[in-house]
């Protein structure tokens, strides 16, 4: 039996602090479950999203709702977590702390033992962040919402115009970037405008809609095998996308684009080209890769910090075969599991986990109904069963049983009627709309 010196103060609980609750800050609290420390999770949003399903919600096929969960209820059963509503404004390592800004009741400061940074990306617009006011980026709900109220909105502002060249600026919808995002999107928007759309307008035909995925880069889909980014690029072909690669967006403006010297009419232009990390990263004054992601040591630790980690698609790690770690939600989630339970281990005394491994799963990306292509490092498959594989796959992952039930009822919907349920514009669609003139008629 061990005999505490009289009047000794009690051991303190080791302290963990997690900023960000997304795939790698929510994986980590997790594997602090039987932890005996206490741990903060903060985020900004009090919900976490399941951001692969974020451009259904652009397209209207989903509500935000039916795609994100609140960080408390995830958290709730776990005992040793906190939750706080917070943005994490600085990081001092010196002093092992960090300063939060409180929606309300101002900064705060929280000491910890161990901290977790999981503050993933944002869009990146090149060093030409004055784009970001005509091309949102798509990243968060707000985001997916005021895509969905621009592209809802550009069709009314088409049928009610009397001005051929304004309709045919309002029909045009330009993607710039062609990764997962670019090319899910643009699918989901072809089939919203000839399947959803059809015969819902009595002066204009929403099949007519040019939609225009731009890309600077040689191909489509980058990261998957040529031959399944060529099958993708036929797919999305027929849906009536077109395709424009090798080609440069110099300019984005209230009227469109200028695309390789070209100018493109158009009301409507998403991004969905660049990420960069989230400023707070800068903070830790470590060393970063060329996005300005942290560059994290075997362990995700950050060098010259002891305790301090990086986790998901802030920080920069080689996998086994020497090539980085993509910026995927399953490479999040591992990376989050990992040092929750390093921290862990390291809170029994035991010895040193082994450095990260990616166990890559495979990467997929949908292109409209009935169709998908997935990559592993043994199998490229392309077709309906894939697209199926999709399906389960992103009904599993979502966070909550709530969220499964949801969204499988509104797939269903979808998929036997064509129709998609949040077709919803929370105001009168702007951009192009004029002052309203007011006609005298004198009475006679
Ligand atoms: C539109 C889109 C589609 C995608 N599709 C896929 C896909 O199909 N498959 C796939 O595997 N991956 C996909 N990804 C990538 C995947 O979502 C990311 O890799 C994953 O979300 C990274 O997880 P994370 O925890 O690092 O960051 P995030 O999930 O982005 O979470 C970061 C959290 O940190 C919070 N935060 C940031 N800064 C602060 C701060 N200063 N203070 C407090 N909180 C802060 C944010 O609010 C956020 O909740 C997609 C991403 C996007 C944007």
């Amino acid at each position: 039996m061990t005999l505490l010196a009289a009047g000794a103060p009690p051991a303190r609980r080791k302290q963990i602090v997690i900023v960000g609750g997304g795939f790698a800050g929510i994986a980590a609290a997790r594997a602090l479950k039987r932890a005996d420390a206490d741990i903060i999770l903060i985020d900004r949003r009090n919900h976490h999203i399941f951001q692969p399903l974020l451009y259904q919600v652009a397209t209207a096929v989903l509500a935000p709702s039916e795609i994100a969960a609140p960080i408390r209820q995830l958290a709730y059963e776990q005992k040793n977590v906190t939750v706080m509503l917070a943005e994490v404004t600085g990081v001092y390592l010196n002093s092992r702390s960090i300063e939060a800004s409180c929606p309300g009741t101002g900064i705060r400061r929280l000491q910890f033992d161990y901290l977790i940074v999981a503050t993933g990306m944002r869009p990146s617009y090149f060093g030409h962040d004055e784009f970001a006011k005509y091309a949102p980026g798509l990243k968060t709900l707000s985001d997916a919402e005021n895509i969905r109220a621009k592209i809802l909105g550009a069709y009314e502002l088409a049928d009610t115009t009397d001005d051929d060249n304004e309709r045919v600026r309002q029909m045009t919808f330009v993607l710039v970037g062609a990764g997962p995002t670019g090319v899910e999107l643009a699918a989901s928007m072809a089939q919203l405008a000839t399947v959803t759309l059809r015969g819902q307008f009595r002066r204009i035909d929403p099949a007519e809609s040019s939609i225009l995925l731009v890309e600077g880069g040689k191909r489509i889909l980058p990261t998957f095998a040529d031959r399944l980014a060529a099958k993708a690029a036929r797919r999305l072909g027929k849906l009536g996308v077109k395709i424009l690669t090798g080609v440069k967006v110099e300019k984005v403006d209230a009227n469109g684009v200028v695309a390789d010297g070209t100018r493109i009419p158009s009301a409507t232009v998403l991004w969905t080209a660049g990420v960069a990390p989230s400023p707070l990263v800068k903070l830790l004054g470590a060393k970063t890769d060329r996005a300005g992601r942290v560059a994290v040591g075997p362990c995700m630790d950050v060098e010259g910090a002891s305790g301090v980690f990086v986790v998901g698609d802030a920080s920069s790690v080689a996998s086994d075969d020497g090539r980085p770690v993509p910026g995927v939600a399953q490479a999040a989630i591992q990376q989050g599991r990992y040092v929750g339970r390093l921290i862990a281990r390291q809170l029994k005394g035991r010895a040193p986990k082994r450095p990260f491994r990616y166990v890559d799963k495979g990467s997929m990306s949908v292109v409209g109904k009935n169709f998908a292509i997935l990559e592993t490092r043994h199998l490229r498959m392309s077709g309906f069963i894939t697209w199926f594989i999709w399906v389960f796959v992103h009904l599993m992952a979502l966070p909550q049983l709530q969220n499964r039930l949801r969204v499988q009822r509104q797939w269903f919907w979808s998929y036997f009627t064509g129709q998609r349920s949040s077709r919803l514009i929370p105001e009168a669609p702007s951009g192009g709309i004029r002052e309203p003139t007011v006609e005298r008629i004198s009475a006679s």
